[in-house]
């Protein structure tokens, strides 16, 4: 069936405690749209999970420090629609930027510490972007559960940090991310690659696996590091925003690994920024 879209927050709220006093469960999907399997997927675990589906579509304009890039976000709502179709969702929830930042909107809400780094560093005030409209698609929805993928691992931190925070009474599900056959992470910006550099783009997966490889084999990370930003580089990434090893608990730099880590890299290909993050497994 085809999932009703809503457009504003009075309709949202009705249409949630109708479903609810159906006895059905809810489970929030927040999207920017331009849907791939990648989201599909966390629309499937929030089926599993028994909810009814929401699957949000906004392009959170408040997150996007580079506003180029935000002009040049690909949205194609109907092809959005049709492709949740065969899911079953029950709601499309997307409202237009002013029923989301009314006039004399003036709140943000800001998450510390695990901010700092990697994404937060380079981006200026995309996590207060990110963390602000979660908060509010959470409270305006209610959901018993949200959904969201490993492929933004510091959103997911940040979101889980502050729905502790703010006791959002809500159970945040980290999703695996889902990649194309050459391990490219699947990701709305992947359409604005070249055919060439689409074809680059597999190295960013590659390159970060070789790394936790070698890492893990008891070669020195900041080597590793320095190899592969290098390889990056040699390969036609332009520029690379960062390249490290963090806790995959707290996200704090780490140059030894001695504990649970990940991999996290952010490069620009075509000027299309590419991110992506791999687990140091450990023997
Ligand atoms: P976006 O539309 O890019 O803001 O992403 C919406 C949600 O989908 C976020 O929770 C992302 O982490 C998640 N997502 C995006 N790409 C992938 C992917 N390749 N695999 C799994 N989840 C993804």
């Amino acid at each position: 069936m085809s999932p009703v879209i809503v457009r504003t927050i009075d309709e949202l709220r009705l249409r949630v405690r109708e479903l609810r006093a159906a006895g059905h469960t809810i489970g929030l999907v927040p999207t920017m749209g331009a849907l791939h399997e990648g989201h599909l997927s966390l629309v499937q675990a929030a089926k599993d999970d028994g909810h009814k589906v929401i699957v949000s579509i906004f392009v959170n304009p408040t997150q996007f420090n580079d506003k180029k890039d935000l002009e040049k976000y690909p949205r194609n709502e109907a092809a959005d629609v049709a492709l949740l179709e065969p899911l079953d969702v029950a709601i499309v929830w997307a409202p237009h930027v002013e029923e989301m930042y009314a006039d004399g909107f003036a709140t943000t809400v800001s998450v510390s510490g695990i901010t700092d780094g990697l994404c937060g560093a380079t981006r200026p005030g995309h996590f207060d972007g990110v963390a602000t409209v979660v908060s509010k698609l959470l409270l305006q929805a209610l959901p018993d559960a949200a959904y969201f993928g490993q492929k933004d691992y510091q959103q997911l931190a940040v979101i889980n940090r502050l729905v502790a925070d703010l006791n959002i009474p809500a159970k945040i599900v980290g999703c695996p991310i889902l990649r194309e056959v050459d391990g490219l992470a699947m990701s709305s910006r992947n359409v604005r690659l070249s055919e060439k550099g689409r074809k680059t783009a597999a190295l960013l997966f590659q390159t970060l696996s070789q790394a936790a490889e070698d890492i893990d084999s008891g070669k020195s990370v900041e080597t590793v590091m320095s190899r592969s930003s290098e390889a990056l580089l040699a390969a036609g990434f332009e520029a690379i925003d960062y390249l490290e090893m963090r806790s995959a608990d707290d996200l704090s730099p780490m140059t030894e690994f001695d504990r649970p880590a990940r991999l996290f890299v952010a490069a620009f290909l075509d000027g299309v920024r590419l991110i992506d993050n791999v687990v140091v497994k450990g023997r």
